[in-house]
């Protein structure tokens, strides 16, 4: 019975996780050697993924890809968190276009998308990532000269390094606004380039798809930028002076 329940906690975690490894765990339980026949079934499916989801509306972003947009880590491809309707991923390829001729060299990363199948099946701790339609883009970043460092992000996934600035929300508990204080520290100490943050998101602001954009307030205004589409996110959403969230 406990081993049934620790099996059933396995299968819970690893699709909320990846979507696809918990039927993959599951079905490595009838082989002789589970362990092995899990990679192989895994390896599978997240590779028939990549052929099927576009019947259903979902394209992959490819870790393989070596134009100016990329994904940011191979670990979001290995997870199925790279999953975009074919349309966000003609803004995405378009806007890092735009960056990249007006800034030879530049690298747009990609972090969270959604994943391959099942709309409403969020991305956590994305919540609102569950039908292709958001992603989320790392920021450009400056060495101490304001030299851009290409392809670099000041955390390892992209995610919670965040530029400190003044804010109204309190701090409170059951809330997605983390601050991570402790993670802090362990970051390297890039700075924004602003110039091609503001060219990213204005370039994205122009695009009739793009419904909204989430940026921390403070970096609205150090980055000059004001616009309908260029929201708060709220007190009680994950902050995004780490990352830009986008949304169709
Ligand atoms: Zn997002």
């Amino acid at each position: 019975m406990l081993r049934l329940a620790s099996h059933a906690c396995i299968i819970v975690f690893l699709t909320i996780l990846t979507q696809l490894s918990g039927i993959a765990w599951a079905l490595s339980r009838l082989f002789r050697r589970p362990l092995p026949a899990f990679v192989i079934l895994y390896t599978g499916l997240s590779l028939a993924a990549v052929w099927i989801a576009p019947l259903t509306g979902r394209t992959a972003l490819s870790c393989f890809e070596r134009g100016p947009l990329q994904v940011q880590s191979w670990v979001y491809c290995a997870t199925n968190r790279t999953y975009v309707t074919p349309e966000l991923r003609t803004v995405l390829q378009e806007a890092a276009a735009t960056v990249e001729a007006v800034y030879p060299g530049t690298q747009t990363l990609v972090l969270d998308g959604s994943f391959p199948f099942l709309t409403g099946f969020p991305l956590l701790p994305h919540l609102s990532h569950d039908d292709g339609e958001k992603v989320d883009l790392a920021f450009y970043y400056a060495d101490a000269t304001g030299a851009y460092l290409s392809g670099q992000t000041r955390s390892s996934f992209g995610y919670f390094a965040f530029e400190q600035g003044s804010t109204h929300c309190p701090d409170q508990w059951l809330s997605l606004r983390w601050n991570l204080a402790w993670l802090q520290p362990l970051w390297k100490a890039y700075q924004l380039e602003p110039e091609r943050n503001r060219l990213l998101i204005e370039t994205l602001v122009e695009e009739p798809s793009i419904g909204k954009i989430f940026v921390e307030l403070h970096l609205q205004q150090s980055l000059r930028l004001a616009d309908d589409k260029i929201r708060f996110q709220g007190c009680r959403a994950a902050r995004h002076d780490d990352h830009i969230h986008i949304q169709l």
